[in-house]
């Protein structure tokens, strides 16, 4: 590794749609933007089985739309870097400090796109059986659960989503639910539920994942009459919702207090040159559609401004002396 910082105009940290949308429109604006990809290309989306609400995207599998977004932000000239963020200092203003696992970078502008990751439910026993039947991905660890059973837990599209895509492996799904009705989308309701093999469990949490090598149990208790059961499973996946990826930027950027940083309507954080677009600022939406939009509108800043502190520098300058 370098210690030399190598100068970008623009760095857009995290590879999901946001990121790829920033990366596609800044290079597009002939500003040569460097991507640095963040632990898996694409974020979440590259985990997702299929994404059918993404427009001009009728269906298919979240990996392939990263793979296209990938390719036109790439024939348009930007970089992509298979690489992790390590430590960003934004304390001194433009140009800011990045540093990966492999090099140190100085860029005039950044963009933050590094999104969020799934939350946990955070009992007795889940961290210990994580790749031992505790999944947050069914389309990674799907497969792993051919002819067995295993339980969801959660009651958002997510949960609604991979429970479906887990009947294609396991002989029985039973969605967890901590109320008795879905926040997901009602189209995606609508599929889960006419779903014979899909079981459905309301008003319930989980309190405790048990096993000996890997998982043959949960314990369950009813959130209305307090009642607790062990219920059998040799799986648990977990659709809980997501938590942003903000470690990076403590005490740098303004965030709300559910650690979600804060925009404005450019997508400018609270730091001149520094911008943030899709899941890391968005507690609400976290659409690809929404993602995709403001990783446009961010780029569309990041440009103005480029343009403009560029200006100012030129002006700055002292003039050339005469002999
Ligand atoms: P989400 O919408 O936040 O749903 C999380 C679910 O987990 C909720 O049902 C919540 O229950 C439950 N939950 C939260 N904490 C819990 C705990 N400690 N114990 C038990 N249950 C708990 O998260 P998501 O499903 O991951 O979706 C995130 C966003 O992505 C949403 O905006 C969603 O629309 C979007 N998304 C869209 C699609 C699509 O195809 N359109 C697919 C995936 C995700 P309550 O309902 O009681 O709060």
């Amino acid at each position: 590794m370098t210690d030399t910082p190598r100068s970008e105009k623009v760095i857009i940290l995290g590879s999901g749609p946001a990121g790829l949308t920033a990366a596609l429109y800044t290079a597009r604006a002939g500003l040569n933007p460097l991507v640095i990809a963040g632990p898996q290309l694409g974020g979440q989306v590259s985990w997702t089985h299929e994404i059918e609400n993404y427009p001009g995207f009728p269906g298919g599998s979240g990996q392939e739309l990263v793979d296209v977004m990938k390719g036109q932000a790439e024939k348009f000239g930007a970089r992509i870097d298979h690489d992790v963020a390590l430590e960003v200092d934004l304390r001194n203003g433009s140009p800011f400090m990045v540093r990966t696992g492999n090099s140190v970078y100085s860029a005039e502008s950044l963009i933050v796109t590094v999104g969020a990751s799934p939350r946990k439910l955070e009992v007795p026993g889940e961290e210990e059986f994580i790749g031992r039947g505790v999944s947050y991905c069914a389309t990674c660890d799907g497969f792993f659960f051919r002819g067995k059973h295993v339980v969801v837990v959660g009651g958002g599209d997510s949960a609604v989503k991979e429970a479906q895509f887990l009947t294609r492996f396991a002989t029985q799904v039973d969605v967890i639910h901590r109320r008795d009705t879905l926040r997901a989308e009602p189209e995606n309701q609508k599929r889960a539920l006419a779903n014979p093999k899909i079981n459905w469990i309301w008003n319930t949490v989980v309190e405790e994942v048990q096993g000996e090598r890997k998982v043959n149990n949960v314990r369950l208790r009813d959130v209305k009459t307090g009642e607790k059961r062990d219920f059998a499973a040799e799986g648990v996946f977990v659709f809980v919702g997501h938590n942003p990826n903000n470690d990076l930027f403590a005490g740098q950027l303004d965030m709300d207090a559910e650690g979600y940083v804060i925009t404005d309507k450019q997508y400018r954080t609270n730091i001149d040159g520094v911008f943030a677009a899709g899941e890391i600022q968005d507690p609400q939406w976290k659409q690809v559609a929404t993602s995709v939009g403001q990783g446009c509108a961010a780029a569309l800043s990041a440009e103005q401004w480029l343009e403009k502190h560029e200006a100012k520098a030129v002006k700055a300058a002292p003039a050339p002396q005469t002999a």
